[in-house]
Formats: structure tokens, C-alpha cells, sequence
């Protein structure tokens, strides 16, 4: 496997956090920070409210504005949700799907993330597809078997071409928000495992291509050496994110 044939992403999500106004500080100061750092890629998922100044705070700059979610239908009766098109229009590029707390708080499925998915690819949204074991899955050693199937039936009925514009978050959910982080051996165990099913599922080609992010309390201390593992090409970072100094010096560990 190769990781020079993949993008490497850092980006960040900034959950439920940062007002209108915060986020275009924050959307400004990143973009100063990261200027020029073009040996990644550079996304801040915004809540829905901050996606139209995001945007146009990261205009002309080298940071992407997404989204945390959005819905499948293209509009109707589905109160506070969000489609695809409003996605677009204020700005958003890329959208997470899938985040262990919309998974444990708000009753995602892979199913829902599946279509979620397919909705946003349709309209030409990159995704973040995010997807990991709980502890108790890793302590009673299936966690292969865990992200094996989130894998396949969250990818499932997605053709190749579209594979080229997701991403794949490995985000064990024991580390997200916890200050536990995975070792960057364990790390790469799993995301290894991921672009096999990914291999099974296209070919070499698609898995190899594939960006797979590794997320879990990666911060500045951390970043470095769970980037040097091959199979991890990038970063999808909470609480680290919503300081841009923090933000940048992942983005830093990124241009090696
Ligand atoms: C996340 O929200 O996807 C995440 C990884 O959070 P944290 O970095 O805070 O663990």
C-alpha cells in the first residue's frame, strides 16, 4: 500500500461549538496559520449557522468549509433537518456522516448513513464517512469485525467513481472526546483493516486511492506519529480544532 497515492487530510469538527461570529475569527485565523501548508488538505466542519460566514471567511484561502450532517431527502417535512442543496449554498464542500455521537445520541444507523451518503454524493458533497468500535467491542476483540461490517454496509451501493470522494474516518469511539487516544500502531492496525474490506469491496486501485482518516483525541503532541503510519492520511480532530494555533500545528505534522 501505498500512501503517496493519497490525499491527506486534516479536519477539523468543530461540534457544537462557535457562534457566527466566533467562527469567522476562527475560520480567519486558521486560514493565517495554515496559509501556504499545502502538503494537506485543510477542512473545518462548521455547525449549520456558521457554514455561510465560514465560507466566506475561508474564500481565497486554503481552508474548506463542511458540514456536521445532513439529511437524505431533498426537502419536505423533516423538521430541523438539513438538505444537501441548503448544504451547497452556504458554502459547504465536504460533510461528515456518521459521527459516533450522531450514531450513540441522536440514533444514526448504517442504514441512515448510507443513504445520508449517497444523498450528499449525489450533489457533489465530499464525505467524511466516519465510522469505529465502542469499548466494549475492542475489549472483547471484535473490533476487525466491527469496522469490517460498518465498512461494508456503510458503503454499500456506492460505485467506485463515488468512492473518490469520500473519506473514511477511523474514530475509535472510546478515544473521541476522552483524552484517550489510540496508539499509532493501533491506529494503523484498523485502518489497515478498513482498506482491506475497502480492496474486497472495489479493488487495489480504489483502496489504495482512499483517504482514511484516524480520529480520537489526536492533538498537537500526538499528531505527528500517528500520521507517520502508512495507512493513516490524515486527521479528524474535535477539541483540538477549535483552537486554531492547536489546528495548525497538526496541519504542521501533515507536511512531512
Ligand atoms: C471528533 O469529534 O471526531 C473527535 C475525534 O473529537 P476529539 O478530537 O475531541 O476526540
Amino acid at each position: 500500500m501505498k500512501k503517496e497515492l493519497r490525499k491527506v487530510v486534516i479536519a477539523g469538527n468543530w461540534k457544537m461549538n462557535m457562534t457566527p461570529s466566533q467562527a469567522k475569527e476562527a475560520v480567519k485565523a486558521t486560514a493565517e496559520l495554515t496559509a501556504g501548508k499545502n502538503g494537506c488538505d485543510v477542512v473545518l466542519c462548521v455547525p449549520f449557522v456558521d457554514i455561510a460566514v465560514a465560507a466566506e471567511a475561508a474564500c481565497g484561502t486554503n481552508v474548506k468549509i463542511g458540514a456536521q450532517n445532513v439529511h437524505f431527502e431533498e426537502k419536505g417535512a423533516f423538521t430541523g433537518e438539513v438538505s444537501t442543496s441548503m448544504l451547497k449554498e452556504a458554502g459547504a464542500e465536504y460533510v461528515i456522516i456518521g459521527h459516533s455521537e450522531r450514531r450513540q445520541y441522536f440514533g444514526e444507523t448504517d442504514e441512515t448513513v448510507n443513504k445520508r451518503t449517497k444523498a450528499a454524493l449525489a450533489a457533489g458533497l465530499k464525505v467524511i464517512l466516519c465510522l469505529g468500535e465502542v469499548l466494549e467491542e475492542r475489549q472483547a476483540g471484535i473490533t476487525a469485525e466491527i469496522v469490517s461490517m460498518q465498512t461494508k454496509l456503510d458503503l454499500a451501493g456506492i460505485s467506485a467513481e463515488d468512492l473518490k470522494n469520500i473519506i473514511i474516518a477511523y474514530e475509535p469511539v472510546w478515544a473521541i472526546g476522552t483524552g484517550l487516544t489510540a496508539t499509532p500502531d493501533q491506529a494503523e492496525e484498523v485502518c489497515a483493516i478498513i482498506r482491506n474490506v475497502v480492496a474486497g469491496l472495489y479493488d487495489t486501485a480504489a483502496a489504495e486511492g482512499l483517504t482514511i482518516q484516524y480520529g480520537g483525541s489526536m492533538n498537537d503532541a500526538n499528531a505527528a506519529e500517528l500520521l507517520s503510519k502508512v495507512n493513516v492520511d490524515g486527521g479528524l480532530i474535535g477539541g483540538a480544532s477549535l483552537v486554531p494555533e492547536k489546528f495548525a500545528k497538526i496541519v504542521d505534522a501533515a507536511q512531512a
